[in-house]
Order: C-alpha cells, then sequence, then structure tokens
C-alpha cells in the first residue's frame, strides 16, 4: 500500500519528518490506507506557498473570474465522475451508511456548483454621500482575504472540506488544509481532483497531521490571514485564542446541544421519524443533531413508546451493507460514548432503549453502539449537559409553551433547533425565542447549500454556505472617487 502524500506548491509530498499515520476502518479495524503525518514543519512550508501563490503570483486570485469559476466547476464534473469511489472511501474511512455519504457526495458536488456559479454574480454596493469633500463617487468591492487555512473534522469528511474549500477558492484566497487525521481519504481525492481541474499550483495545499502540531500551526502563523475550524467547542477556544497573535478573521463551526421540542398536538409517525434523523443519523456524530428531545408531558408515553419499537428495529452493521447505522468514528470515541451512557444512568436517568456496544458476530471487530433513549432526564444531568456525539438522545418533559422555551435554551450552545405542532403560530413564536442558527418547524436537519450554517452562543463564529459562506472568505473595499479633482479649498492660505 503506497503512502497517500501532502500535497504543497503543486507538488505531492512526503512528511518532511518521512512519519506516516494508518488509517483504519472503523468498521474492523482494519488498516485501509496509510498516509503522510505532517508536523508544524510541513505546516509551515505549505502556508509559505499559500504566501507566495497569493501575495506573489497573484496567479489565482487575478484570475478572469470567469476561467476561474469553469475552473470550480470542472471541479464539481470531476467530483461526480468519481462520485462512487467518494462516497466509498468516506464510508470506509468514517463509517457512516453508505447511501449517508453518497447524499454528501452530491451534496459535495453542488456546493462547489453553488459558488463556482456565485462568483460571478454582482457583488458590491454603491453610496449616494454628501458633497462636504466634492461630488464622490463611493463603493465597495469584495476581494479575497488572502492565506486562508482550514481545519475540519471527521464527521463529514467530504462535506465539511467542500464547505470551506469551495467559497474559500471560488473567492481568490490561495488556502491551506487539514483534515481531521482520522479521516483523510476523500478529501486526498478530492486535492487530486483539483490539480486535474486546473487550480494552479499554491493555490489549494493539503496537509495532513496532528491538530496540536499541524493545526496549532495553522491558528497561530502569523503569515496566515484568517483561520476556519469545524470542530469540537474546546479547540474552537484554542484556536480563537491562537489567532489572536496577528488579529486573523475566524470562522468557527463548533459543537451543540440542539432541542428539539414537541407538543401534543403534533403528528405522531413524523416526529417521531425526523426525532429520529436528528439523532440516529451518521450514527448521532452530528453537530446539529437533535440530542435533547423536549415533549409535551400528555404527549410522552405514546411518542417514546413508538421511538423505542422504532430504534428496536434498525439495522446495524457494515456501512457499506447500507444498514441504517455504522459503526462509531474509532475505540476511544465509542468509550467516551458508552462512559456518557453510564454516567447518565449512575445520574438517575432510565434507559429506555439500547444503551451497549454490539459484539454480535462480526461487529465485534468494529465499534458499534446501540441507538439509544433515556427517559427520566433532568436539565443538571451530564447526558443532558455535554454533547455525547453519538446516537444518545435525552428525552425531557414540559407542561407550558414558556417551560419548553427555557428548556429549550437551557444550554451553552446555540446550533440548531426545532418544533413539533400543527399549531403554526404556535411553531413561529416558538422558534423565534429559540437561541440557536439552524431552526426547524415539523422537521429536523434538512441542510441545504443556498442557506446559512452556523452556531449562536458557543457554537460558534460566523456562517457558512450561501451568500454568507462566501462573504466569510472575502474583505470589503470602500472605494471613494473624486470626480471634481483639484483643490477643496479647506486650508485657504
Ligand atoms: P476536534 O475539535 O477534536 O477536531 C477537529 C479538527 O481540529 C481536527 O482536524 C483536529 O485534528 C484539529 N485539532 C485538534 N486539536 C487542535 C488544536 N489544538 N489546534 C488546531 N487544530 C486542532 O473535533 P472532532 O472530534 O474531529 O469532531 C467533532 C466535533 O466537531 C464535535 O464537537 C462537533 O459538534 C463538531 N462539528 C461541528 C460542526 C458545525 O458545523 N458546527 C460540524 C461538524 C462537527
Amino acid at each position: 500500500m503506497g503512502t497517500k502524500l501532502n500535497y504543497i506548491a503543486g507538488e505531492w509530498v512526503p512528511a518532511l519528518s518521512g512519519a506516516t499515520r494508518e488509517i483504519t476502518n472503523p468498521a474492523n479495524g482494519e488498516v485501509i490506507a496509510v498516509v503522510a503525518e505532517g508536523d508544524v514543519a510541513d505546516a509551515r512550508a505549505a502556508i509559505a506557498a499559500a504566501k507566495k501563490s497569493f501575495y506573489d503570483t497573484g496567479e489565482w486570485r487575478r484570475m478572469d473570474v470567469q476561467v476561474r469559476a469553469d475552473i470550480m466547476f470542472k471541479v464539481a464534473s470531476l467530483m461526480e465522475e468519481a462520485a462512487d469511489e467518494l462516497a466509498r472511501l468516506d464510508t470506509i474511512d468514517n463509517g457512516k451508511p453508505l447511501r449517508e455519504a453518497e447524499g454528501d457526495v452530491d451534496d459535495a458536488i453542488h456546493c462547489f456548483r453553488y459558488y463556482a456559479g456565485y462568483i460571478t454574480k454582482p457583488a458590491g454596493e454603491t453610496y449616494d454621500v454628501n458633497t462636504n469633500f466634492g461630488d464622490m463617487h463611493s463603493y465597495t468591492v469584495h476581494e479575497p482575504t488572502g492565506v486562508c487555512a482550514q481545519i475540519t473534522p471527521w464527521n463529514y469528511p467530504l462535506l465539511m472540506a467542500a464547505w470551506k474549500l469551495a467559497p474559500a477558492l471560488a473567492a481568490g484566497n490561495s488556502v491551506v488544509f487539514k483534515p481531521s487525521t482520522l479521516t483523510p481519504l476523500s478529501t486526498i481525492k478530492l486535492f487530486e481532483i483539483f490539480e486535474a481541474a486546473g487550480i494552479p499550483a499554491g493555490a489549494a495545499n493539503l496537509v495532513m497531521g496532528g491538530g496540536p502540531t499541524v493545526g496549532a500551526e495553522l491558528a497561530a502563523n502569523p503569515d496566515v490571514d484568517m483561520v476556519t475550524f469545524t470542530g469540537s467547542t474546546e479547540v474552537g477556544r484554542s484556536i480563537m485564542t491562537a489567532a489572536a497573535g496577528n488579529i486573523k478573521k475566524i470562522g468557527l463551526e463548533l459543537g451543540g446541544k440542539s432541542p428539539n421540542v414537541i407538543f401534543a398536538d403534533a403528528d405522531l409517525t413524523g416526529a417521531v421519524e425526523w426525532a429520529m434523523i436528528g439523532i440516529f443519523f451518521n450514527q448521532g456524530e452530528v453537530c446539529s443533531a437533535g440530542s435533547r428531545i423536549i415533549i409535551e408531558e400528555s404527549f410522552k408515553d405514546e411518542f417514546v413508546q413508538a421511538l423505542v419499537k422504532k430504534a428496536a428495529a434498525m439495522t446495524i452493521g457494515d456501512p457499506l451493507d447500507n444498514p441504517d447505522m455504522g459503526p462509531l468514528i474509532s475505540e476511544s470515541h465509542m468509550n467516551r460514548v458508552l462512559g456518557y451512557i453510564q454516567q447518565g444512568i449512575d445520574e438517575g436517568a432510565t434507559v429506555a432503549y439500547g444503551g451497549k456496544r454490539l459484539t454480535d458476530g462480526d461487529l465485534a471487530a468494529g465499534y458499534y453502539v446501540q441507538p439509544t433513549i433515556f427517559t427520566d432526564c433532568t436539565s443538571d444531568m451530564t447526558i443532558v449537559r455535554e454533547e455525547i456525539f453519538g446516537p444518545v438522545v435525552t428525552i425531557q418533559t414540559f407542561t407550558t409553551e414558556q417551560e419548553a422555551i427555557a428548556l429549550a435554551n437551557d444550554t451553552i450552545y446555540g446550533l440548531a433547533g426545532a418544533v413539533f405542532t400543527a399549531d403554526i403560530t404556535r411553531a413561529l413564536r416558538v422558534i423565534k425565542e429559540i437561541r440557536a442558527g439552524i431552526t426547524w418547524v415539523n422537521c429536523y436537519n434538512p441542510t441545504y447549500n443556498e442557506a446559512p450554517w452556523g452556531g449562536y452562543k458557543q457554537s460558534g463564529i460566523g456562517r457558512e454556505l450561501g451568500k454568507y459562506g462566501l462573504e466569510e472568505y472575502q474583505e470589503v473595499k470602500q472605494i471613494n472617487i473624486n470626480l471634481s479633482p483639484g483643490a477643496v479649498g479647506w486650508y485657504e492660505n
């Protein structure tokens, strides 16, 4: 098995130290690839390449915008040709069911198309300004920010890469990208596609390696103009601190503990299915997961009974066979999730379903955990307060709308949330009160390239996707042109 390399200044190169890392399939623990394991020196080399690309040669940022857009469209077309391979890579690397990986690939392709198209559309504004200093033409232009470092997690390897790389590159930035150490394979393929599509050397650089080494260097290095990060709130905090050195622009997409508020008048089967999509999709390894169900007391028994029945019927197994759930990402993450489950039991919550690792037959070689439903939960419990990032949902009850809203907002996070009710005015009233960036009514988790994604409170800073996602990677320049050159007469003597 040949080592997959870093991509720096248009060359595929081993780590400067020669170090490598084995990548394993969480379904069975088998080694599926060996990749370069970069360090601080590799990060610096990639930053230098991006700096040269942006500030010296300027080939990518100055490129005719239609030609740049054409290259981005070509990236999307080549991704489409490689769609089966990309989906398979994310499935064996991350453990997500194949049909979910196929959905991610489709979204990622359209993300590149969306920004390829967007970059040729009008941007900036003109202003009518006062004539105190003469007749002026005042307007704004959008320009790329510069050298952008981007760091992503393991739960949506290709999709998180697309959400960052598509807008940053479309805008004309030069980029250094670091994927999670656990899931680099689809990103390596994406960079092969960048090369084939004609993105110039140095405009897009890939450095694989650890968070505390490569990641921390990207966040701190003074030659980086902007750092965008998707991952845990804890690491996000350290990125923010490191970025302060040269006042980098930052974008942070962090953790969540999102409320799913269900009123008694909601459609039962709909609410149950969406609740499952909310918490069991991608094994619950979803930042926006509806991990806290907050349900009207009178509806609870009926709802829990239906949810348990559906959870018990879920298929779990090798993600290439398209079960409802695959394995968790790693043994250590599985143990962390099982630790939370034990803590929930110890703190007095009731396991209505699940709670155990699955080890029957072939499952023993992977990191499989049952879908897990906790009832009798209270706000002070660790399983209600902390992000578990697995297929574990807590259920709390309320009797009044005010109580539901208070429970929903009782969290340090503010990424997402949903309301289920047949009463449209109540839906609008409650959703307006939920302090979160992404919200749904009578559904959970649909996400669109056209609409902004990001969190309130400790779930992050900034937005990805849509027009906001492009503007994150742009500076706004104000230009004032004096239409009557000559003396103004301010200093008359
Ligand atoms: P993580 O924070 O451990 O790691 C994310 C990335 O940061 C990885 O590439 C890692 O190598 C790197 N990293 C680790 N330490 C670093 C450091 N000191 N400096 C710089 N980089 C460092 O997160 P994870 O376990 O990979 O992913 C799970 C987390 O991601 C969850 O908290 C989840 O909610 C969050 N997430 C958020 C969103 C969102 O859009 N808000 C989307 C997906 C995942």
